[in-house]
């Protein structure tokens, strides 16, 4: 959940809420929509609530609030990494990418971050292979034999090699062109200018070529001490992966192609770009905290049966970046340069989201409607995942039937939760209630209304789209690196997250949702 300075202030405020009102039910709803409350929950869908359990939820806190994430900030490794643990994880329940065009991502540009990168990982891969399936193969030593440019973009690429010593006509323009989809290498003799750099990238990507690889004088970085720096990264990102590689990596590659240099450059200033028979390239580009300005939610959907409202989506979210090492202004109450593994903020909202999913895809009998599961990213930076995807995740606002938020749910009182909703969101009142009587929790909706802005359900209520903020309360721990595993409480998670899941079923299988008019909030 996002940090409001203010709050801090008055947290003890909050606690006297929290006192209060933890023993109060829901404030009586009269029940309006009888036709939503009609039937017994479906047997199976009890069992399916049931296959979520304390130990699984905590072993998905325990994975993603390890120091090896560092507290997963937004756009560094630990949080690149805990996006791949969750897409793994909704594959492996066989649901459905829920992006556009069939992607499991949504990227998004974190505002006010442009241009920032983290240091290069000396894992940076450069392997020379004889052919695909060649066991001999030879790894270019990082820094003294390659180094990637400072403005590659970070990727994983294999492919075959074409050499050029620059003039791009190929000799049988009729032919397939030489420059697709292969690497080219290119001799500088000097030092390339940035512009022509980038010049020359925007050529050969444009007929196809996937990454440019430098040899020769010029691409001996001017200062070998800090290699990050050799070229000073500009800030613009290059369209495909450019490495630079020096004097014995170049020995390497020649010896590896069965040429010499000066042969491949002969013929080339004959003939023009000339197709490499080997070597075969893998080629990895990582960063510490790669592009600190990239954020990526994870979508997944598992689709409904009715066949007209299939194609509307009850979304269940959880972010899944925290704070990091609490290097950033504002974001952390203390600790600083010490891991934030944000176990309750918000790893708990995850492990909950990731076993909703596996319970329904346990389920023979699927709900009416469609559910789509995002984990969002740069939730604590200020709401930017959540934003990005109701600004431009591909689905229409009439398309979103609900949205139930998870954030900070493994601490306090097991069998209680707090709530926050608006009041004119009817039938999410009865879905809600009629899950807490059927698990025997309560609910808490006193005082939340100062939350509604401070978590993923903010954007979307904006949008008018009926959602609640499920939330396990604040503590002395919150976003300080206090927040670990030791003190989250399983059985917390389990339980708010067999409620979300039986929320959702109901609201995914409702004729329509009932909305007084709208009111003040
Ligand atoms: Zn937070």
């Amino acid at each position: 959940m996002v940090l409001i300075p203010s709050l801090l202030r008055s947290r003890s405020i909050v606690l006297l809420f929290l006192i209060l009102f933890t023993s109060l039910p829901l404030s009586a709803q009269r029940p309006l929509g009888e036709r939503a409350v009609k039937s017994k929950i479906d047997h199976e869908v009890t069992h399916a609530s049931q296959s979520v359990t304390g130990r699984e939820c905590r072993d998905h806190v325990a994975w993603l609030a390890d120091d090896a994430r560092g507290g997963r900030l937004a756009g560094t490794l630990g949080a690149i990494d805990s996006a791949n643990y969750i897409e793994r994880f909704f594959m492996n329940q066989s649901l459905k990418p829920g992006g556009l065009n069939g992607n499991w991502r949504q990227s998004f540009i974190i505002p006010g971050r442009t241009g920032q990168r983290g240091p290069l990982e000396t894992s940076n891969l450069l392997r020379l292979k004889v052919s695909e399936e060649a066991l001999r193969s030879v790894d270019l030593k990082y820094a003294s034999e390659f180094l990637p440019h400072a403005d590659s973009p970070d990727s994983i690429l294999s492919g075959d090699c074409v050499f050029t010593f620059g003039d791009l006509i190929a000799s049988d323009p009729r032919g397939r062109d030489p420059l697709k989809d292969r690497i080219v290498i290119l001799p500088v003799p000097e030092a390339l200018s940035r512009k022509d750099l980038g010049d020359f990238c925007e050529q050969i990507t444009s007929r196809g070529s996937t990454g440019l690889i430098l040899v020769g004088e010029g691409a001996v970085p001017a200062d070998l001490q800090r290699p990050d720096s050799w070229t000073l990264g500009s800030g613009d990102r290059l369209p495909i992966p450019v490495v630079r590689v020096f004097a014995t990596g170049c020995n390497k590659l020649w010896k590896i192609s069965g040429r010499p240099e000066r042969s491949w450059i002969f013929q080339s200033t004959d003939d023009g770009p000339l197709p490499m028979g080997r070597p075969r390239i893998d080629l990895e580009i990582r960063r510490e905290g790669r592009d600190l300005s990239q954020g990526s939610n994870v979508l997944a959907r598992f689709m409904g049966s009715d066949p007209q409202l299939r194609s509307e989506f009850v979304v269940i979210g959880a972010h899944y970046d925290h704070v990091g090492r609490g290097m950033i202004d504002g974001l952390s109450r203390g600790g600083k340069g010490e891991i934030h593994n944000g176990a309750d903020d918000n790893a708990s909202g995850v492990a909950a989201m990731l076993e909703i999913a596996e319970a329904y895809a346990l389920l023979s009998k699927k709900p009416k409607r469609s559910i789509l599961f995002v984990a969002f990213d740069a939730e604590e930076l200020g709401l930017h995942g959540s934003s990005a995807f109701v600004a431009s995740s591909g689905y229409d606002h009439e398309q979103l039937h609900g949205m139930i938020n998870l954030d900070m749910i493994g601490r306090n009182d097991l069998q209680s939760v707090m709530v926050g909703k608006r009041s004119s969101d009817v039938s999410l009142g009865i879905h809600l209630a009629r899950s807490a009587k059927a698990l025997g929790m309560t609910l808490e909706e006193e005082g939340m209304e100062e939350f509604l802005d401070r978590s993923d359900q903010a954007p979307f209520l904006r949008a008018g789209i009926p959602s609640v903020f499920f939330f396990g309360g604040l503590h002395d721990d919150y976003h300080m690196p206090q927040d670990d595993l030791e003190s989250v409480r399983p059985e917390k998670i389990s339980n708010v997250a067999r409620l979300a899941f039986l929320t959702s079923w109901f609201l995914a299988n409702e004729a329509e949702s009932v909305s007084s008019e709208p009111t003040s909030n």
